[in-house]
């Protein structure tokens, strides 16, 4: 199979995350005899150092022409107080929009090694084996009117959340259909007893559950979710939600597991009309300034989503497996960052990389 790939690094340590996911995919690609091509171009901080543009055009024009875009993370404290325009998380709102990739799924698995770094007690989050499915261009973060206006003496600030029944509709159908796969049920997750917006949303998805009578449906308002993701995380199985929502439980969710940096994440869009699935795969974390440039970033989320990519864009469940494998076997083995707080000496992130291609 001919993998095209781009690769964004971004900042921080997305640079050194996704050299060791990079050194995965070739080794994949060696081992099952595929033909890979990776380019790499820029996004965040790095770009507007480059371009004065978090979202260049040439990255817009490579990510449209790839089968599938990898992301590091970007952020780079020098922006926090940059105007929205000049900074580098508008480079990632611009190619999500970009690529149209309306899903966003993380799956937050707590592993048999992992439990004892997971904040919860070990009885509640074992077994845990979710994906959260988060809707990605609409709600609130896209939403117009927005912006700050002063009159006099007050200032007034407006952001808006609007929803279409058709942007509903089709992230819905994508967390049935992958709920098919799994337990087969889903647990829709809105603010219904405040919000119009909400109200529409659980209208929707139950029209949409008819059209999948043997997935089993329940809606959650997101205040009690936030709870019963630490007091039962065992109920969910696929979790659907909208995007400000998802954005906040998901990291509930990351902590779950025990490190953020161990967590994959894959958006996904329709498909191309070759059939490709379109898809953006990058870790859950951020940049992490705080150990940038140290080879102690964890690449595990990364390195994940190389296995999301592998299986959702070109449908290589083998290799998926395999990579899925090896992350589960490298934990219990030990060789792991110091995020995980291993018994013996940490592994640098290059070590971690390294032992991921001999385990596959
Ligand atoms: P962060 O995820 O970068 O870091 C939070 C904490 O987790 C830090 O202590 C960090 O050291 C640790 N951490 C994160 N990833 C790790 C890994 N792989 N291995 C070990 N430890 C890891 O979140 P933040 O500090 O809130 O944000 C830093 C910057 O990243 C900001 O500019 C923010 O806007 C940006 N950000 C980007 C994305 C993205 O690109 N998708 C996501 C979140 C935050």
């Amino acid at each position: 199979m001919n993998l095209n790939i781009l690769v964004l690094p971004g900042d921080g340590i997305g640079t050194e995350v996704t050299r060791e996911a990079v050194r995965v995919l070739r080794h994949v690609a060696g081992k099952w005899n595929h033909a890979l091509t990776v380019k790499e171009a820029l996004l965040g901080g790095v770009a507007i150092h480059k371009t004065g543009n978090p979202f260049p055009p040439e990255t817009e024009r490579l990510a449209a022409d790839a089968d599938a875009t990898l992301m590091g993370a970007v952020g780079l404290p020098e922006f926090d107080n940059a105007p929205p325009e000049k900074r580098p998380e508008k480079g990632l709102l611009g190619i999500r929009k970009a690529l149209g990739v309306y899903a966003n799924l993380r799956p937050v698995r707590a592993y048999p090694s992992q439990l004892d770094s997971s904040p919860l007690k070990n009885h509640l989050v074992e077994g845990t084996d979710m994906i959260i499915v988060r809707e990605l261009t609409g709600g609130i973060y896209y939403g117009t009117p927005r912006g700050i206006t002063e009159s006099g003496a007050e200032v007034r600030a407006v952001n808006t959340m609007t929803y279409t029944r058709s942007e509903i509709e089709r992230v819905a159908r994508m967390a049935f259909r992958l709920a098919g796969a799994r337990r087969k049920k889903v647990t829709s997750v809105d603010k219904s007893n405040v919000l119009e917006n909400s109200q529409l949303w659980r209208r929707v998805v139950t029209e949409v559950a008819r059209e999948f009578p043997d997935i089993a449906l329940d809606h959650m308002l997101v205040d009690n979710c936030a709870m019963q993701l630490i007091l039962n995380p065992r109920h969910f199985d696929i979790l659907l939600t909208e995007n400000m929502f998802g954005d906040i439980l998901s990291d509930e969710g990351a902590v779950l597991a025990g490190s953020i940096g161990m967590l994959p994440s894959a958006s996904i869009g329709d498909r191309k009309p070759s059939g490709a699935q379109v898809g953006l795969y990058e870790p859950v974390h951020g940049s992490a300034p705080d150990i940038a440039g140290q080879n102690k970033a964890n690449p595990l989320g990364a390195i994940g989503s190389v296995a999301a990519l592998l299986a959702y864009t070109f449908n290589l469940q083998k290799e998926a497996s395999a990579v899925e494998g090896a992350i589960e076997a490298v934990l219990k083995s030990g060789k792991v960052t110091a995020d995980l707080r291993p018994s013996g000496p940490p592994a640098t992130t290059e070590q971690v990389g390294a032992a991921i291609c001999d385990a596959i």
